[in-house]
């Protein structure tokens, strides 16, 4: 007897937005009734393994079958089978928690075509109705009556008893007639078919197969082959691989194998840099394939970049990019996770706040770091390669967090050594340091050239210390969040602090500063609108000026940070002038220290100069060459 039913007003809302909307990716259908079959397969043989012997194990496969003509496809398996009341509960009933947030995501977000929501939500059986126009479903459970479920998915379905000989269910799916723009033709050629098993249900553990056509060449009457000609046969081919590569073990896992797969998985045309492999069995169980590109992604700075993993569980992939499982400062990693923790049907929303996901994306996090310190010590040139390509996001890893990762990240890091003219890394800095040496110095600058011809650096040079050449503008920024390495603290040779020198020494300055004061004050006075403070200091061998900051925020980064301020405020660090007491010219300045206005006239030509020294622009330039052809005229006139 024929029944015809009414869906429940939900499924009916589903069944609604579905066919109405626009979607932004219908093809999902398949992999959604693959992965019913699966489970349905997955159900059938546990309750065969568990019968005792009772019920056999049959040869578990899904079968996909094209009909053209008929403008059908069919999808077939040997699994659980439905019951009348099974095809009632679940076709005709939505009652997951999964649809009923799409039905709510769906009717909230009415311009749901940039939104990949059915690619979130994954909403099963009904997603076929995307490109159907009518679903037939044939169903049989172990020792029960074959039912025979067909819809058009608007508001009823029909059911009624019929002959079937496995257990099993088929899916009929007569496709939708379409238009130009939106042909559903595509689902009947094998070649698209197979294209999609690959993409998104490849490592399902059962055969998905399908009948291909093939061609041999057409032999003659003595069995020899007629060039050009061609008889066409059917095969029954198995379109997926079974057996995921991130499941095998890494032992039987070629490199080669991991380079080709990066590269048609994530479309790169260069091997990884570096592949990771993950089989891991803990708190949570899962595998893990990654890789780090060997150069930029192309699109990496651009406002479209989505960072994430594929995620997938037991095999079925569940989502393209899951950005919680990357944190932002990798977001160049590619790769995927797979893990029985997650149902298919998980939202969003779910997946955010998942504990499961955040121990996984940890984990992930550790490995990929100590993977790349492996590298450093094992492949140094390789190691630069990747710092050249991703060091800078390292360094943002700890700056953006502020230093809350510098633990997990300082040996990442390498910068240039004044002394040693390469990359070192800070521990290679620390060993070298002498026994008295405090803290680690550095310098910063836009490019090593101008560095290394900073006035404060000299001193370093003349006592063989070394210094760390930071060249790239977050560089600074990343150390003053860590503050310190192995608790010896970071110092800028440009800063004002002036802790690190001998009481001697200290005395010394005193004394020089006691005796000019007049002038050290009539420069600070005309330079007010400048420096804070104008001092003599130690710090300078053959320079005459230079000069410092105070309170952590260098030159340096006053460039970067008004550089970059877009809402037009600009930062002021605390300057300070600092003159050496030894160079001609102090004493010069010292011999007319009683002439306040002579003093005055010319104290910006050393502030200029200072700026020039450290690699800056003078602020103006016509009253520097003003002052300084003064200056040549009067040397000239003597
Ligand atoms: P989901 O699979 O996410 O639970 P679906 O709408 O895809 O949601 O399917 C609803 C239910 O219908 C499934 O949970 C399953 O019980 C049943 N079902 C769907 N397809 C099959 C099938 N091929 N064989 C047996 N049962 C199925």
């Amino acid at each position: 007897m024929k029944e015809t039913k009414q869906f429940e007003t939900e499924s009916k809302e589903l069944l609604n937005l579905m066919i109405n909307s626009i979607y932004s990716n219908p093809e999902i259908f398949l992999r959604e009734l693959i992965s019913n079959a699966s489970d349905a397969i997955d159900k059938a043989k546990y309750l065969a393994l568990t019968s005792n012997g009772n019920i056999a194990l049959d040869d578990y496969r899904i079968n996909i079958a094209l009909d053209k003509k008929n403008k059908t496809l069919t999808l077939s398996d040997n699994g659980i089978g439905m019951s009348k009341d099974d095809i009632i509960n679940n076709l005709g009933t939505i009652a997951r928690s999964g649809s009923k947030d799409f039905v709510k995501k769906m009717k909230d977000n009415k311009d749901a075509k940039d939104v990949d929501i059915i690619g979130q939500f994954g909403v099963g059986f009904y997603s076929a109705f995307m490109v159907a126009k009518s679903i037939e479903v044939i169903s049989k459970k172990l020792g029960e009556q074959a039912y025979h479920f067909v819809s058009d998915g608007q508001e009823n379905y029909t059911i009624e008893e019929c002959e079937k000989e496995g257990v099993g269910t088929d899916i009929i799916v007569h496709l939708k007639k379409g238009n130009k723009e939106n042909s559903y033709d595509e689902y009947l050629e094998e070649y698209r078919i197979k294209e999609l098993v690959k993409k998104y249900s490849d490592y399902i553990r059962y055969p998905i197969q399908m009948m291909v056509t093939k061609s041999k060449p057409k032999l003659d009457k003595d069995g020899k082959e007629i060039e050009g000609k061609y008889d066409e046969y059917q095969e029954l081919e198995t379109l997926n691989s079974m057996v995921p590569l991130w499941k095998k073990r890494k032992s039987e896992v070629k490199e080669e194998e991991l380079n080709e797969f990066y590269k048609s998985k994530f479309s790169d045309y260069e091997d990884p840099l570096l592949s990771i492999q993950l089989n891991i069995e803990g708190k949570v169980d899962y595998s893990a394939l990654l890789f780090i590109p060997s150069h930029q992604p192309y699109n990496l700075y651009s406002e479209n970049y989505d960072k994430g993993l594929q995620l997938y569980s037991k095999g079925i992939f569940i989502k393209d990019k899951c950005p919680e499982l990357i944190p932002d400062y990798l977001k160049f990693v590619k790769g995927l996770v797979d893990s029985d923790a997650f149902n298919l049907n998980i939202s969003r929303e779910i997946l955010q706040t998942s504990p499961v996901l955040k121990t996984i994306a940890d984990n992930i996090e550790k490995k990929i770091v100590d993977k790349l310190k492996e590298l450093k010590t094992s492949d140094f040139d390789k190691y630069l390669k990747f710092w050249s390509a991703f060091g800078e996001h390292i360094k943002y890893g700890i700056y953006s967090t502020y230093g809350f990762k510098k633990d997990l990240l300082a040996d990442l890091l390498i910068f240039h050594s004044l002394k040693e003219d390469k990359y070192i890394s800070l521990k290679e800095y620390e060993d070298k340091m002498a026994k008295d040496q405090k803290y680690i110095y550095y310098a910063s600058g836009s490019n090593l050239d101008s560095i290394k011809l900073l006035p404060q650096i000299e001193k370093y040079k003349n006592n063989d210390m070394d210094v760390l050449l930071l060249d790239n503008r977050i560089d600074e920024f990343a150390i003053s969040m860590m503050r310190e390495y192995d608790k010896k603290e970071f110092k800028s040779i440009a800063s004002d602090t002036t802790d690190d020198i001998s009481k001697e020494e200290q005395e010394k300055l005193d004394t020089v500063s006691a005796e000019h004061r007049r002038l050290l004050d009539n420069l600070k006075e005309s330079l007010k609108d400048k420096v804070d403070d104008v001092v003599v200091s130690n710090k300078l061998v053959d320079s005459p000026v230079c000069i410092s900051t105070k309170d952590g925020l260098s030159l340096e980064m006053e460039k970067t940070i008004n550089e970059e301020s877009t809402d037009g405020e600009k930062v002021n660090s605390t300057k300070v002038l600092e003159l050496n007491p030894e160079h001609e010219l102090f004493k010069i300045f010292a011999s007319i220290e009683q002439d306040d206005e002579m003093v005055k006239e010319y104290a910006t030509v050393l502030y200029d100069e200072a700026l020039l020294l450290e690699g800056y622009d003078v602020s103006n330039k016509q009253d520097f060459v003003k002052k300084l052809n003064a200056l040549i005229v009067k040397a000239f006139q003597k």
